[in-house]
Order: C-alpha cells, then sequence, then structure tokens
C-alpha cells in the first residue's frame, strides 16, 4: 500500500482539533477545522464510525473533499459537516486562505448575544489579539446553520478580508494562511471575549490601549510569534496525553 500523501495534512488538522476541544472553544461534536489542499479539494474533519468529539479527532477523521462537498476517497462511515459551505466557499472566494475553522465558544456567543464587541482593553498581555481587536472582528448577524453555499456567502460578505467573524447566536469562523495561524486567531477570538464578559460582569470598561503604548508593542510578524504558540499548544497536548496514559 502506498504512503498517504495527505498524512501531515490530516495529522495537522486532528491536532488543531485537539487543540480546540482542551482551550473549550468545541464541546462533543460541533465544530470543524479544514486545510486547503489545491484549487479544487481540502481536507476537513468530518464525523466518523468512531466518532468521540472533536477532541478526539484522529487523523482517520480528517477527509479529502471537493469544493462541491463530495469525498474524493474511500470515505465509507465519514459525514461531512453539515456547515460544510463555511470550509468551501472561504476557499472558493478568499484566495489568500489556507485553512477555516468554525467553533463554537461559548463566551463568544454570550459577548455576541449581550452586544458586547470585543476591544482592545488590553496589550502586552497578548499582543496578537489586541491586534485582532483592533482591526476589528465582524458579526454575521444571523444565528442559522450554514448548511448552503448562499448563507456562506452571506457571512463572507459580514466578514470581508478579516481573519475573524463573529456569528450571532452561533459561534465563530477565522482564516488563516495556515492551519496553526486560522486556529491562533480562534484562541484570541476567545480571550478577548472571555475578557470582555469577565470585565462587564465587573461592571468595568477600560479605555482602548492609548495609541503610544501600542505603539511600544512589537509586532515579531506572525510566522515568529505562530510557530512559538503552536509548539507550546501541541507541548501541552502530549503531557495531557501523557499524563492520561
Ligand atoms: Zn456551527
Amino acid at each position: 500500500m502506498s504512503a498517504d500523501p495527505h498524512r501531515a495534512g490530516r495529522e495537522l488538522v486532528a491536532t488543531a482539533c485537539r487543540v480546540l476541544g482542551r482551550r473549550g472553544l468545541v464541546d462533543g461534536v460541533l465544530g470543524h477545522v479544514s486545510m486547503r489542499v489545491d484549487a479544487d479539494r481540502l481536507l476537513v474533519r468530518c464525523r466518523g464510525p468512531r466518532e468521540r468529539g472533536v477532541v478526539l479527532t484522529e487523523p482517520e477523521d480528517v477527509r479529502l473533499v471537493d469544493l462541491a462537498g463530495n469525498h474524493v476517497e474511500t470515505s465509507e462511515g465519514w459525514q461531512v459537516p453539515k456547515e460544510l459551505p463555511i470550509h468551501t466557499e472561504v476557499l472558493r472566494t478568499r484566495p489568500e486562505a489556507a485553512a477555516v475553522v468554525h467553533a463554537h465558544p461559548r463566551s463568544v456567543l454570550i459577548a455576541g448575544l449581550a452586544g458586547l464587541a470585543p476591544r482592545a482593553m488590553f496589550g502586552a498581555y497578548n499582543i496578537p489579539a489586541m491586534h485582532l481587536a483592533l482591526g476589528g472582528v465582524p458579526v454575521y448577524e444571523r444565528s442559522v446553520l450554514i448548511s448552503r453555499p448562499e448563507l456562506a456567502q452571506e457571512m463572507l460578505a459580514a466578514m470581508g478580508t478579516r481573519p475573524a467573524c463573529i456569528l450571532r447566536g452561533h459561534g465563530i469562523t477565522t482564516v488563516g494562511a495556515s492551519v496553526e495561524q486560522a486556529t491562533l486567531t480562534a484562541l484570541d477570538l476567545e480571550l478577548l471575549c472571555s475578557v470582555t464578559l469577565e470585565l462587564a460582569r465587573l461592571g468595568a470598561a477600560p479605555p482602548v490601549v492609548p495609541e503610544t503604548d501600542q505603539a511600544e508593542l512589537p509586532d515579531l510578524g506572525r510566522a515568529f510569534n505562530d510557530g512559538l504558540r503552536w509548539r507550546a499548544l501541541v507541548a501541552e497536548l502530549d503531557e495531557r496525553k501523557a499524563a492520561d496514559a
């Protein structure tokens, strides 16, 4: 049997699913991650015959499908996500996107329903998250299941060219130049919303970080930061796995 040419991609997407699960951005079987393979195909997390939830995704649960949503390999027992159009329409519409994350983080849900927008209230605590807030996080106002391409296109119209979008009453979609980047953006958005919520509960509304302080916060480039942060997240997973064994 020939080696699987998509093994590394499957492992990466499965790792992203596990990271999102461990960090509480996905619960149970809801949520999925995809990665562009070429102009017509993507790898996407599917529900499998041994389904145990997104946090326990295995590389075999990451299947090769085309932009029309058809399996292009033997996939008996695996179901593509009902919201696959989120992935296929993003990849069709945004050529710079190499990966897509869709998740249902509770903090984003509650902040969104409360009408609380993430703001750049902190700086050095988490610089990428501050930059995400400064650039703005658009909101797609409909809480529908995005199960049709036209609904995904509505979401994309709201999202514009931003890396993240809040789906009000539903969840989030993030986009990245890599699986790692899309996943880290999802974690940053969850952090922004959970801090926003905690502050709102305290009745606090701190100002946005002053521009003079923003100017002092180094932008080390996403590649450098993302690599370091990703390695730490994978190490955390490995450590838990060893502890659970
Ligand atoms: Zn969803």
